[in-house]
């Protein structure tokens, strides 16, 4: 079954909910080991998003997420806002024109997004950086969906993974972003941008689990 625009706004909300409410949490995290500023930013963007998504919510997914990245892009400063700025943006692009997203489109947006991330800011896996938890967490959705898992189910393989990936930040020393200038004191921390990774696909896969509107009259 297509994921609709409507799922993909109720994600943006549902995000911007758990931000909102993990803003505290995320800046302690980037206090320990960067200048405890993502919580902020993160809620500043993610306020913006919703405000601009407003007159768009009946356009297609492209445009959607192709907002959510400008207003991101347009209100966050630092290393996080600019790079899920560009996670939105080039998962937009991908979807440019879709009002019905297949599994497979939607899977091959987040990976979009993802090189996009790797792009801008040239981390590697196990730098403890957000791509530690994207990148497990998109390959496996992918993985579910080559099996012919649902979208839902396949997302929420993801989650799990984001989160396997999140903590396994914890031991890693810092080689990207203001982390990295504590070197080895950096070692035994969560990352921050992991975790609000990690927040986007749990998410994802919460407003992918609910049966889309119409799809309840079809079958009952
Ligand atoms: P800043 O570091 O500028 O204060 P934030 O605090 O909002 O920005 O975001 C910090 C998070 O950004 C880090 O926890 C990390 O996950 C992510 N990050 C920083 N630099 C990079 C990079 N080069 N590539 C990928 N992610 C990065
Ligand atoms: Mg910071």
């Amino acid at each position: 079954m297509a994921v609709t625009t409507a799922q993909l706004v109720d994600w943006l909300e549902r995000y911007a909910g758990v931000i909102a409410e993990q803003k505290q949490y995320l800046t302690g995290l980037d206090a320990a080991i960067g200048d405890g500023d993502h919580g902020i930013n993160m809620d500043r963007g993610f306020q913006t998003v919703l405000v601009k998504i407003e007159p768009v919510k009946n356009k297609d997914a492209g445009t959607l997420l192709k907002t959510t990245g400008m207003a991101l892009v347009g209100s966050v400063g630092g290393a996080g806002g600019p790079l899920y700025g560009t996670f939105f943006l080039r998962a937009g692009a991908a979807l440019d024109g879709k009002s019905d997203v297949s599994r497979e489109d939607l899977v091959s947006a987040l990976e979009a997004g993802l090189k996009g991330v790797v792009e801008r800011g040239k981390a590697n896996l196990k730098d403890k950086t957000m791509v530690d938890a994207l990148t497990p967490a998109i390959a496996r959705a992918k993985a579910r969906v080559q099996e012919g898992a649902s979208i839902g189910e396949a997302l929420s393989s993801a989650a799990e993974a984001a989160e396997t990936g999140m903590k396994g930040t914890i031991p890693l020393k810092a080689l990207k972003g203001r982390a990295s200038y504590l070197g080895d004191r950096s070692i035994g921390h969560q990352d921050p941008g992991a975790t609000s990774s990690y927040y986007m696909l749990r998410t994802l896969s919460e407003a992918l689990a609910e049966v889309p509107q119409g799809a309840k009259t079809a079958t009952s």
